[in-house]
């Protein structure tokens, strides 16, 4: 379907793109595009005016210091990707960009974009909560202010952020020394989008947490802080048992009001946020991906090791799967390529 008609600006700088806001009743912002233009051709968005800002190479820049890495609103998935700096300073931020979509969405698509757009199943959103981001906001006539996460996303397509506004960045507070961060999802096969996705940022004392701030998202309209998760685990030595038992409170912090579709049911995706959660925890402990027995322990199922030197060298087909041969393991709730994400993560 083609877009409805609109008129077409283009800004060359963040006080003209906010006075052709003012200016132009019914107007909307693009950068990249792709988000927007979806939703023009599906016509759930008409717009009377479309405001170019993709030029405005303020708006791209990534700056990092001591206390914070500040992410323009343009700075592509790919610019993220693709920083030495970002890695450096926080990898959580370089990982969950190359994470999404494909090559095509990370060299268009924004950071800016995907916060405004607040699609449910975006990945930013979780992994901004879990960081305490700031979204840097500019108005009409030059006055700033900046929004909290909880503040920022009100729901499913919907921000604070008003009519006149523009974002101009992001800002994360810097990582200490002692502090890991991991972001897990259940990728959505056709997309990348997150199913469900858990964020999680913890503060250690050698083997003890003593801090945590997690986010779960993809499940719910909004993401949302897994409180009853960070509490259980402050204090805690972050092994498989009490990671396990600290995840599982997560569905104390979700509400009842869990989105459900034809790919993933709103049960499926509950029980998914627990796992998603421990995936992430997993990975900072090293427990993730180390063979067949993460499997057993992401998920939470008995894990029934192969004595592979009483094997028969003779016949190595009788080999079987640690997991595939425990009968306890419930197929039913594994995600489906569950094998491509963790391809991808090792
Ligand atoms: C095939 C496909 C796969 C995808 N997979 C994933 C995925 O795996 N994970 C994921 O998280 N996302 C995914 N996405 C979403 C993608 O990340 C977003 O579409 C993209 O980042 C949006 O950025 P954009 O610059 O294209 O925004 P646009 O489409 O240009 O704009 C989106 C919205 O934000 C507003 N806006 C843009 N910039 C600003 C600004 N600076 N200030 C105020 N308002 C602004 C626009 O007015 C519009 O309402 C996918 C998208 C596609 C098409």
């Amino acid at each position: 379907m083609f877009a409805p008609e609109f008129d077409y600006h283009k800004a060359s700088s963040v006080a003209e793109a906010i006075q052709l806001l003012g200016a132009n009743d019914g107007a909307k912002l693009i950068a990249g595009g792709h988000s927007l233009i979806p939703l023009l051709k599906l016509r759930l968005a008409r717009p009377t005016a479309l405001i170019d800002i993709g030029d405005i190479s303020d708006l791209k820049r990534i700056i990092i210091n001591n206390e914070t890495v500040s992410i323009g609103a343009l700075a592509t998935h790919w610019d993220i990707a693709s920083s030495h700096d970002v890695k450096h300073a926080c990898s959580m931020l370089a990982e969950v960009a190359g994470g999404i979509g494909d090559s095509q969405v990370r060299n268009r698509g924004t950071i800016g974009g995907n916060v405004v757009h607040a699609d449910p199943a975006s990945d930013w959103p979780t992994v901004l909560t879990a960081l305490n981001a700031r979204f840097v906001i500019q108005g009409p006539g030059g006055a700033s202010r900046t929004a909290a996460p909880e503040d920022f996303f009100l729901g499913p397509l919907t921000t604070n952020l008003a009519d006149n506004e523009l974002l101009t960045a992001v800002e994360v507070p810097s990582f200490a020394a002692n502090q890991r961060s991991e972001y897990a999802k259940i990728a959505h096969p056709a997309s990348g989008y997150a199913v469900v996705g858990g964020a999680v940022v913890v503060t250690m004392d050698g083997e003890r947490c003593t801090a945590a701030s997690i986010a779960v998202g993809g499940l719910v309209p909004a993401p949302v802080r897994a409180s009853s998760v960070e509490r259980a685990l402050i204090g805690q030595t972050l092994n498989v048992e009490n990671i396990m038992a600290a995840s599982n409170q997560v569905v104390n912090d979700l509400g009842s009001n869990i989105i459900g579709d034809f790919y993933a049911s709103a049960t499926y995706r509950r029980a998914m946020a627990a796992v998603e959660i421990r995936h992430a925890l997993f990975h900072i402990t090293g427990e993730a991906h180390v063979g067949s027995r993460a499997v057993s322990v992401i998920h939470g199922v008995q894990y029934v090791p192969v004595d592979r030197e009483a094997i028969p060298v003779s016949d190595p087909g009788s080999i079987a799967d640690p997991v595939s041969s425990t009968e306890s393991v419930n197929t039913e709730n594994q995600p489906r390529k569950r094998w491509w994400e963790f391809w991808r993560r090792s």
